[in-house]
Order: C-alpha cells, then sequence, then structure tokens
C-alpha cells in the first residue's frame, strides 16, 4: 500500500542536513554556552550563529530574537509580556481574530480574566478578516493587535500588511503569529511592519520545542520567565543548543527553497482540489480560492460525511490527514476557523485537511484522487442523512 503523509501543517520530518547540524552540537560541540571555558564557546558561537542566520532572514537585528520552546511559547510570551509591560499604564484592550491558533485565543482568554478586554474580530467566509472590522475595533486603550499571518487550518493569508501600516500609524503593537507563512511565502518584519513575530521549527523540517519571538528593539516587553541571564534574561535557562543550530539550518533551506517549493506544491494543490469536486458533489472548498491561500493547503468539506470517519479511513488506505488542527483533533466539535467562518454545521462537520510537503509528489495526489472518491461514497451510503436526501 502506498504510504501518502498529507499532514505537514501538524509537523514535517526533520530534514538530514538539520539533524546532520544538530548531530555536530550534540556530540562534539555539547558544551554549555554560559560556561567560559573553550568548550562553552564553542556552544555558545553556534547559537549566536543560529540568532544572525534567522535575523538576516527576517530582515532583523541578531539581538532582536528570542529562541523559545516554539510556537505556542512565543506566542504566549508575546501577549502575555506586551499585556504586563504595558496593561496597567497604556491599556487594557487587545485585538484577535476569531480563527487565530488556540496558542493566542487561550492566552487572551487567561487575560480576560485578568480583567483585559478583548475583541474577536470576525472573518469572511473565505477566512480573511476584514480591515474596516479592525479600525472600528481600535481603541484609545488597545496596547497589541494579534492576527495570524496565515491560518493553520485552511491556509488563508491575511492582510497583515495593511493591518501593521495601520497600528504602526496609531502607536499600537503588532504581533504576527507565522508558525504557518514562514518559509511558504516571503515573512520580513520591515516589510510586514511588524513588533512581535513567532516562528516554529517543526513546522519547517526542523526540530520540535524550538521556535523563535522576534522583538523590535525598543518594545516594552516582560520576560518570559525568571532565573538566568539566557537570551539577555528574556527566557532564562540553558539553551536547547542542538535545536537552535537545526532551526537556523532549517529556516536558511526553507528560504532559499521558497519560490521553486511553492510553485511545485502549489500544481500539485489545485490538481487534488479540481480532481475532487470532478469526481464528487456535495464538495466544498474551505478557505480562499485564489491567491490569498498557502500553496500547500486543501482544506474540503464532503457533505452527508463525518469528518473522523473520513479521516480513519483514509489512514487504513495509507494516507495521513488532519480535520481541522492537530491539537484539536479528537473532538467532534466543528472547527471554531470553520464556524467562524459561517460553514453550515453539515460541511463543518465533515471536513478534511490535507497539507503538501516537500516529499509528495504527483503520483501521491493520483493516489489520493483514487482514494479518496470510493470512501467518501461508501461512507455516504452509510449515512441515513444521505439516503433521506437521495430519495426527496
Ligand atoms: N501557531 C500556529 C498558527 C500553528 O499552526 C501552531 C502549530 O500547529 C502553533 C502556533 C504552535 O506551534 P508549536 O507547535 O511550535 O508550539
Amino acid at each position: 500500500m502506498r504510504k501518502v503523509y498529507l499532514d505537514h501543517s501538524a509537523t514535517t520530518p526533520v530534514r538530514r542536513e538539520v539533524a546532520e547540524k544538530m548531530w555536530t552540537y550534540l556530540t562534539d560541540k555539547w558544551g554549555n554556552p554560559s560556561s567560559i571555558h573553550g568548550v562553552g564557546r564553542e556552544a555558545k558561537k553556534g547559537i549566536e550563529k543560529a540568532r544572525e542566520k534567522i535575523a538576516a532572514l527576517l530582515g532583523a537585528e541578531a539581538r532582536e530574537i528570542v529562541f523559545t520552546g516554539g510556537g505556542t511559547e512565543a506566542d504566549n510570551h508575546a501577549i502575555i509580556g506586551t499585556a504586563a509591560a504595558l496593561g496597567g499604564r497604556k491599556g487594557r484592550h487587545i485585538i484577535t481574530s476569531s480563527i487565530e491558533h488556540h496558542a493566542v485565543l487561550d492566552t487572551c482568554e487567561y487575560l480576560e480574566k485578568d480583567g483585559f478586554e478583548v475583541t474577536y474580530l470576525p472573518v469572511t467566509r473565505e477566512g480573511v478578516v476584514r480591515i474596516e472590522d479592525l479600525k472600528s475595533a481600535l481603541r484609545k486603550d488597545t496596547i497589541l493587535v494579534s492576527i495570524m499571518h496565515a491560518n493553520n487550518e485552511v491556509g488563508t493569508i491575511q492582510p497583515v500588511e495593511d493591518i501593521g501600516r495601520i497600528c504602526k500609524e496609531r502607536g499600537i503593537l503588532f504581533h504576527i503569529d507565522a508558525v504557518q507563512s514562514f518559509g511558504k511565502i516571503p515573512v520580513d518584519v520591515q516589510d510586514l511592519n511588524v513588533d512581535l513575530l513567532s516562528i516554529s521549527a517543526h513546522k519547517i523540517y526542523g526540530p520540535k520545542g524550538i521556535g523563535c519571538l522576534y522583538i523590535r528593539r525598543g518594545v516594552k516587553i516582560d520576560n518570559f520567565a525568571h532565573g538566568g541571564a539566557q537570551e539577555r534574561g528574556r527566557r532564562p535557562g540553558t539553551e536547547n543548543v542542538a535545536g537552535i543550530v537545526g532551526f537556523a539550518k532549517a529556516a536558511e533551506l526553507a528560504v532559499a527553497e521558497m519560490e521553486t517549493e511553492a510553485a511545485r506544491q502549489e500544481k500539485l494543490r489545485d490538481k487534488l482540489i479540481k480532481g475532487l469536486q470532478e469526481r464528487l458533489e456535495d464538495v466544498e472548498l474551505n478557505g480562499h480560492p485564489g491567491h490569498l491561500r498557502l500553496c500547500n493547503n486543501v482544506n474540503m468539506s464532503f457533505k452527508y460525511v463525518e469528518g473522523e470517519s473520513l479521516l480513519l479511513s483514509l489512514d487504513m488506505s495509507g494516507v495521513a490527514a488532519s480535520s481541522g488542527s492537530a491539537c484539536s483533533s479528537g473532538s467532534l466539535d466543528p472547527s471554531h476557523v470553520l464556524t467562524a467562518m459561517g460553514l453550515p454545521l453539515e460541511y463543518a462537520l465533515g471536513s478534511v485537511r490535507m497539507t503538501l510537503g516537500r516529499d509528495n509528489t504527483e503520483e501521491d495526489v493520483d493516489y489520493v484522487l483514487d482514494v479518496l472518491p470510493d470512501i467518501v461514497k461508501r461512507l455516504r451510503n452509510m449515512s441515513p442523512f444521505y439516503k433521506t436526501q437521495a430519495m426527496v
């Protein structure tokens, strides 16, 4: 049986070049970067080189990069850190969108319990935040706007340049969760007018549990934790040296190959979408149908089918996909993203996300086009709703 992995927005395998780089820092250069001796200095050098590399890829300065334990931690640090630094003085209002990752949504909800007010902006049917909605939500006491660059479930790309410009004009901090966009579309902190930006290594063929937060020089933000001078005190604790050097290598490769890889995946994505639309009725493409869609994202709903059953059947046929975000799978609630986009429940419950990666080929897409329609037809034939509908 063919094995097709189509869950690259959940995670990606570590590339050989990345693993080799990490191996050096796990074996030969294993020192504690805080030690003053040569063994420690060697590890420290690796971290600082990695910091410079990542900063250059983002159009930032090296000292504006803080290594974190991944995307979730970077999002938490950006939001809680600025709320703690500015909350008492400047205001207690935060704006985000209703389709953010839970790393942002749950953090905002946590702050609400602490007396902050949060506006959750609605989105269009295609999953895009409207600039007019943002403008009318802005208040005198707004301290932070946090909007994701690209959505992890439906791949919609947000108008972050415009949002950044508006925030800059009004002196409001702007945070972007770029976990899904980095390595797929250009991410430059100057072009995007951004003050804070989160990235995670495991979405770009790097290791899990490492990422970074870009913090523009001069931004007032509290430290994430307390207990040491590492990361200039912002994120104390002995550094994940191998993770950091692996992250930088993965980032370098992702950006170098971005253009060709995005064009290649886009073709596969469109073939898969078109193929499924041609082979099945009552199918809905979720997210933006055109240029505001990530190159690797296919999110489709199959009416009269239950998404989890479809995933299990796909898995038995060797195809790894997901329903909504990986973090919330296992729950039968419709995805908060699809609900916010106004998708009817019968479609929202039958949704599947298939996200392509650098190892996927045209043969993989042909295989999915071969097996998926039959699975949908079989499941529909078992559904009492489908039969009732068919007889009317
Ligand atoms: N933000 C987005 C948009 C994501 O898709 C994810 C992971 O799925 C995260 C944040 C969390 O990143 P991490 O898994 O590195 O904590």
